[in-house]
């Protein structure tokens, strides 16, 4: 490959590496969206789970300019609704972000390479929540992972 090639992939690299990640706005870690494989719209650091309030009324619609730091302060399972036998079933587990700026809570898919023993240790924090704050959540419809919940948490992080 003659030099000047070799230059110009190099700053399109480049340039694809500025726009293929961010700098965590909590622990100020890089994410690599490169190395998040089979992971769609990672937006969330996957050392501390914290993400920066971008979206407005769903997820990814990058619309509010609040740009607080949501923090995880719990995990929920999403809502799948009833199977045909009318039992509840059990959704993908989710972290439940809160922005500590405005304090508006959303809920974020756990990616695949978050770190397991992290989700546990959110689970061993969020028991101790304010119930007053668990109450806000519900208000949005949002289930709390509580202590009933250990087992069917653990099923969903095969590495624990
Ligand atoms: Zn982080
Ligand atoms: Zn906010």
């Amino acid at each position: 490959m003659y030099k000047k090639e070799k230059k110009e992939v190099d700053k399109k690299l480049l340039a694809e590496d500025r726009a293929g990640g961010f700098k965590c706005i909590n622990c100020g870690q890089w994410v690599n969206l490169a190395d998040s494989i089979g992971t769609a719209h990672r937006n969330h650091c996957p050392f501390c789970f914290c993400s920066c309030h971008v979206d407005r009324d769903k997820s990814g619609d990058r619309r509010s300019d609040c740009f607080g730091k949501m923090k995880p302060i719990g995990l929920t399972f999403k809502n799948e609704g009833f199977d045909k036998y009318g039992k509840k079933r059990q959704g993908e587990l989710m972290f439940i972000h809160q922005c500590t700026n405005c304090g508006k809570i959303s809920i974020n898919r756990i990616a695949g390479d978050d770190d397991e023993k992290g989700i546990m240790r959110l689970f061993e924090e969020s028991q101790k929540i304010d119930p007053k704050i668990i109450g806000e959540i519900e208000k949005e419809g949002i289930v709390v992972l509580r202590e009933k919940d250990r087992q069917a948490l653990i099923k969903q992080l095969p590495s624990i």
